[in-house]
C-alpha cells in the first residue's frame, strides 16, 4: 500500500503545517488548493502514488541570503533577500520580486506556489518562482534603492538566468528597480540576456507589461460578466490599491464604460463618488509613482472626495470589486458585507487579498469570483511574450500583444469553466483555476519520474 493512501485533506494539511511552522501565509496557500485537488484526485491514483501535491508544495529551494548597503548618511544596514524557487516542471522558473518591509519566507513561499499554477494556467513554459527582501523603499531616495538593488542582485545573479529563472517586478519594485537590477546583473556577468521582465522599452522590454496586469483582470471579469449575459456599460467598481495593478484595473474600468469610486493605501481609502476618471487616475499614477505621495491628498485635488483613514473600501456598495493591494486585504466579514450590498462580481488582481473565510463566503453565496491566480495572470503572460520577445531579439507591436493578452485571458477562463462548471450556472472559478493549473504541472512532473 502506497504511504498517501490513507492520507486525506486534513492529514495532509497538519503534515504541511507541521513541516511549515510560523509559516501561516504558506499554509493558507497550500490550503485553499488542497481543497480543490484532494476531490480531483480522488479517482487518480497515480497522482496520489507520486505524491504530486506534496511534492508541488515543497519548494525545489529557497535561497537566502544577507544584503548589505550603506545610507545616505553612511550607516551601513543589513536586509534579507530570498529567494524561492518553487517548481520549474514546465519551464524557467517565473515570478516577480517583492521590496516590502512585510516580507518573509512564508509570504515569498506562498506566492511562489501560487505562481506555479498562475504561469501554468497562461498556457505558457514558465514554473513558478519569487523573491523580494524586507527593504521598505518608503522614504528612501534614489541613490539608496539604487544602492540597495546593485547589492541585492550581486547575490541574486548566481541564482538566475534567461533559462533557469527570470525575475520581473512586484509590491515596492517597478521600471527603476528593475533597471538598476538589470544594469548590475548586466555588469556582473557581461550577458546582455532576458533575465528579468518588466524591462524599459529601450532595451528588452515589452509593450502593455506595465499595464498588462490590471488590464488582464478586468478582462477576466468582462468574461465573467459576460456569462451571464451583461458587460461592464454603468457598472460601479469598487478598487483597492493605488499601485501598478490598481490604477490600470482602474484604467481598463473606465475605457469600458464603468465608473470607479474608490482606491486606497496603507494609509486607508478614499472615495469619490463622481467617479474616478482618466484624468483622476493619471494624477495617482503621478502622485504615487513619481512623487511617492499618499492618498489621502486625492481629496485636497478633488475635493468632491473622501478620505478614509485605516479603513478599507468593502463598505462601499458597488457592482463589482477588484482587491488590487495585498494578501489578506479582504476578509470574511468584508466578504459578506460586499455580498449584502450586492457586488456581483469580484476580481483579484492582488495575489491571495481574500482570506480563507473570504473565500469561502463568495462560494457559499455563488457569485462571480476569481482567485488572483486566475485573474491576475495577464502580468506574468506578458512578462512570457517579452522572454520570447528577447529569445527572438525583435519586438511585437501593441496591437498584436493586446489581442493575445485579451486571448490569454480568454483561454484561462475557458480552463476555469473546464474544470469549474459546477451546473445550474454556476462556475466555481477557484476550483476550476486549481485543478487546471495542477493538472499541467502535474502531468509534467508524472513524466520526469522521481527527482
Ligand atoms: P505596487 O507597489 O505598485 O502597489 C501596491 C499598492 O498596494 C500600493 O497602493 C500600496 O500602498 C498597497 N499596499 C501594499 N501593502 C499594503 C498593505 N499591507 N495594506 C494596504 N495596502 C497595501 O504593487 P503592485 O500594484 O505591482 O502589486 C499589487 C498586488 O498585485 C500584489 O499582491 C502583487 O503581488 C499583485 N500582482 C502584481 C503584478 C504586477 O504585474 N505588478 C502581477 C500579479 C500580481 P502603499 O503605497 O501605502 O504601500
Amino acid at each position: 500500500m502506497a504511504v498517501t493512501d490513507h492520507v486525506d485533506l486534513n492529514g495532509f494539511m497538519e503534515g504541511v503545517k507541521k513541516r511549515n511552522p510560523y509559516q501561516p501565509e504558506f499554509v493558507q496557500a497550500v490550503q485553499e488548493v488542497a481543497e480543490d485537488i484532494f476531490d480531483f484526485m480522488q479517482d487518480k491514483e497515480e497522482y496520489h502514488s507520486q505524491q504530486i501535491l506534496r511534492r508541488i508544495a515543497e519548494p525545489d529551494r529557497v535561497v537566502s541570503f544577507r544584503v548589505c548597503w550603506e545610507d545616505d548618511n553612511g550607516n551601513i544596514r543589513v536586509q534579507r533577500g530570498w529567494r524561492v524557487q518553487n517548481n520549474n516542471a514546465i519551464g524557467p522558473y517565473k515570478g516577480g520580486i517583492r521590496f516590502h518591509p512585510s516580507v518573509t519566507e512564508s509570504v515569498l513561499k506562498f506566492l511562489a506556489f501560487e505562481q506555479t499554477f498562475k504561469n501554468a494556467l497562461t498556457g505558457l513554459p514558465m514554473g513558478g518562482g519569487k523573491g523580494g527582501s524586507n527593504f521598505n523603499p518608503k522614504g528612501k531616495s534614489v541613490r539608496e534603492i539604487m544602492r540597495f538593488c546593485q547589492s541585492f542582485m550581486t547575490e541574486l545573479y548566481r541564482h538566475i538566468g534567461a533559462d533557469i529563472d527570470v525575475p520581473a517586478g512586484d509590491i515596492g519594485v517597478g521600471g527603476r528597480e528593475i533597471g538598476f537590477m538589470f544594469g548590475q546583473y548586466k555588469r556582473i556577468t557581461n550577458n546582455f540576456t532576458g533575465v528579468l521582465t518588466g524591462k524599459g522599452l529601450e532595451w528588452g522590454g515589452s509593450l502593455i507589461r506595465t499595464e498588462a496586469t490590471g488590464y488582464g483582470a478586468v478582462y477576466f471579469l468582462a468574461n465573467m460578466l459576460a456569462t451571464k449575459g451583461e458587460d461592464l456599460t454603468g457598472k460601479t467598481a469598487v478598487i483597492s490599491g493605488s499601485g501598478n495593478v490598481a490604477t490600470h484595473a482602474a484604467e481598463k474600468i473606465v475605457q469600458l464604460g464603468g465608473k470607479v469610486l474608490t482606491l486606497s493605501d496603507s494609509g486607508g481609502f478614499i472615495h469619490d463618488p463622481d467617479g474616478i476618471n482618466q484624468e483622476k487616475i493619471d494624477w495617482v499614477k503621478t502622485h504615487k509613482t513619481h512623487r511617492r505621495g499618499r492618498i489621502e491628498e486625492y481629496v485636497e485635488a478633488f475635493p468632491g472626495a473622501t478620505f478614509h483613514a485605516g479603513k478599507t473600501p468593502w463598505g462601499v456598495p458597488c457592482d463589482v470589486a477588484l482587491p488590487c493591494a495585498t494578501q489578506n486585504e479582504l476578509l470574511g466579514e468584508d466578504a459578506k458585507m460586499l455580498v449584502a450590498n450586492g457586488c456581483r462580481a469580484v476580481s483579484e488582481g492582488a495575489n491571495m487579498p481574500t482570506d480563507l473565510d473570504g473565500v469561502h463566503t463568495f462560494k457559499h453565496h455563488k457569485i462571480l469570483y476569481a482567485p488572483g491566480k486566475a485573474s491576475n495572470a495577464g502580468g506574468v503572460a506578458v512578462s512570457g511574450l517579452e522572454m520570447s520577445q528577447n529569445s527572438e531579439r525583435r519586438s511585437w507591436k501593441e496591437e498584436e500583444l493586446q489581442q493575445m493578452l485579451k486571448d490569454i485571458m480568454s483561454g484561462i477562463h475557458n480552463s476555469c469553466i473546464k474544470y469549474g462548471d459546477q451546473g445550474g450556472g454556476y462556475i466555481d472559478y477557484v476550483k476550476g483555476a486549481n485543478i487546471a493549473g495542477f493538472k499541467k504541472v502535474a502531468d509534467a512532473m508524472l513524466a520526469f519520474g522521481v527527482v
